[in-house]
């Protein structure tokens, strides 16, 4: 791995920067708007916008739009919402359709200086001529048409005179090329589909190859940075640039950043929101930004995570838990303290008035510089954790068991005096009395307890709903698994506790809190939550509790 702060892409700026090559570079992210953004995507976001951040230059978001079929507004809009979240801004929103006219005189341009032709060939028989890695293709017999002939049928093309897949717009350069994308590549291709931003405008559209370069090139791009898979396709990006005369952007190479026990691929995640395996894209157990933000997971420790796994030459698989840790991290720092009871059992605090309730200090986060504080209600009548009492504890169990003590978080030391249960046996509530001279933070009982609980007043608690998440596949690779990815869906990633104790001051929660539910983990408001019933997703545990 790369060291931290210092990659082969900022080695290769400083040395252009250092030689005078640039004054300043623009890079620019290129999503195509077929889907949501994922954590792979993070990765290039925080490479392409940190690069400009840290060296003199700009950033532009670009939209790989030339493919009309799978593109949606929509998902423009969630990928701009989703880089801002991660606190990024673009120079200038730039859209690969608002350069057909340009890219289309490329194309003339090509064609009157014989190097590209119309060819009539069907697809089939196009790469039926391809040719193999060891074997040169064939030329097409439509290579040698005249300038005059190319120039007409390409502008007929372009008018709609030819049904899909009749006719294609070829690169003129070696049937022979040892590298097979440079055989003869396919610049246009005709297609009758609406475009999600130039309408019935045109109906032939440029391949990736000859849409991206130029795009690049249009925009001064200096640093194009993509992912490996397009390695082979640097020599024609480069063969392009130099036929046509423009600007010299370069492209440079850095592995695919994928997580272990889900997908990254938005084909993929496709599938799981349209075959319903999820609830939809912001699902928060999608590794979708919108699902991890919804999930609570901050931009702060995404854009951390990021700078941790840099960025490399090989692709690995990344472990999940490396991003939890990241998220703990964070929200360690930020998430505000509070008490939330899963599983009842009812406390009486016999010594204590009936209809008293006293408002109790604590703190929200002593990680915090300045700390501050809630008030929490205490009074006669409480809820603990059911697991927190034992009638029968085995030696060194402290927390409650009849005859001990432990301490209720900001408020008193309690002893358990009697255990009232039902007539089948079962605790329904443990009868204690508290300790008056313990209050936390003004104890002066001496006593000294090892266990401290967290408890709710029954009487102002708020009652919620949890999900408990779990990965979304039940082996760390499901796209290499034999057969289909979805079969490796975990069926018991989602776990919802109802009937939750909330404390009361939880009702002011909003989107953008974070806390920590003390001993539970790390939770966030969901947006299902409504007027009767609050909803907190769980981020992540407090401690990483996944078996290895
Ligand atoms: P997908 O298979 O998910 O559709 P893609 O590469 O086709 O991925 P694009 O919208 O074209 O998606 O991606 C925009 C940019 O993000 C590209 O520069 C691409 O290289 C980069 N990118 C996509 N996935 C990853 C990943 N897993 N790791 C790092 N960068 C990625
Ligand atoms: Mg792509
Ligand atoms: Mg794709």
């Amino acid at each position: 791995e790369e060291e931290k702060g210092h990659n082969f892409i900022e080695e290769i700026i400083e040395e252009d920067l250092a030689a005078g090559k640039y004054s300043k570079i623009i890079t620019r992210f290129p999503p195509e708007p077929n889907g949501y953004l994922h954590i792979g995507h993070a990765s290039s976001i925080c490479l392409n916008f940190g690069l400009t951040l840290k060296y003199p230059g700009h950033t532009n978001l670009r939209f790989d739009d030339t493919n009309p079929v799978t593109e949606e507004t929509e998902y423009v809009e969630s990928i701009k919402d989703d880089i801002r979240w991660l606190g990024f801004e673009w120079e200038n929103e730039h859209y690969a359709s608002d350069y057909f006219p340009q890219l289309y005189d490329f194309a003339v341009q090509l064609v009157k200086r014989g190097l590209a032709y119309v060819d009539d060939s069907t697809s089939e028989a196009i790469a039926s001529m391809k040719g193999t890695p060891t074997e040169p293709g064939v030329n097409s017999p439509f290579r040698n048409r005249s300038s005059e002939e190319n120039l007409d049928l390409l502008e007929r093309m372009k008018n709609g005179e030819f049904p899909d897949g009749a006719r294609t717009l070829r690169a003129k350069i070696d049937m022979a090329h040892p590298n097979m994308l440079m055989r003869d590549p396919i610049l246009y291709r005709i297609k009758h589909a609406h475009h999600h931003r130039t309408g019935e405008a045109w109906c032939i559209y440029p391949m990736y190859d000859f849409a991206h370069g130029q795009s690049d090139s249009i925009e001064t791009v200096t640093h194009s940075l993509c992912t490996m898979e397009f390695v082979p396709h640097r020599e024609l990006y480069d063969w392009l640039i130099g036929r046509l005369e423009i600007y010299p952007s370069h492209q440079y190479e850095f592995a695919r950043r994928n997580l272990n026990y889900t997908v990254t691929s938005k084909r993929k995640l496709l599938q799981l929101v349209n075959e319903k395996h999820v609830t939809g894209w912001d699902d928060p157990r999608m590794p979708t930004i919108t699902g991890l933000r919804r999930r609570g997971y901050t931009p702060e420790s995404i854009r951390d995570f990021c700078e941790r796994i840099g960025i490399a030459k090989r692709e690995n698989l990344i472990d999940v838990s490396l991003l939890e840790f990241c998220v703990r991290e964070h929200l360690n720092k930020i998430a505000h303290r509070r008490m939330v009871v899963f599983d009842p059992l009812k406390v009486v605090v016999t010594n204590y008035p009936e209809g008293q309730v006293e408002m109790l200090p604590s703190e929200d986060n002593p990680e915090e510089e300045k700390v501050t504080y809630r008030e929490m209600p205490f009074s006669r009548e409480l809820y603990i954790e059911a697991d927190d009492f034992m009638e029968n504890p085995p030696k060194k169990y402290f927390r409650l068991a009849p005859g001990q003590m432990v301490r209720l978080k900001s408020a008193y030391i309690i002893r358990c005096d009697e255990v009232i249960k039902d007539e089948s046996g079962k605790v329904t509530e443990v009868h204690c009395s508290y300790i008056p001279e313990s209050r936390s933070g003004s104890d002066t009982s001496g006593i000294n307890v090892k266990g401290t609980l967290h408890w709710v007043s029954i009487a102002h608690a708020v009652n919620a709903e949890i999900r408990l998440y779990d990965r979304l596949f039940r082996v760390e690779d499901p796209s290499s698994e034999e057969g289909d990815f979805k079969d490796y869906i975990n069926p018991d990633s989602l776990q919802v506790v109802t009937n939750v104790y909330a404390e009361p001051s939880l009702l002011k929660s909003t989107f953008n809190d974070r806390y920590q539910f003390l001993r539970k983990g790390y939770f966030t408001l969901d947006k299902d939550t409504s007027e009767d019933r609050l909803v907190f997703n769980r981020t992540v545990t407090l401690k990483d509790t996944w078996a290895k």
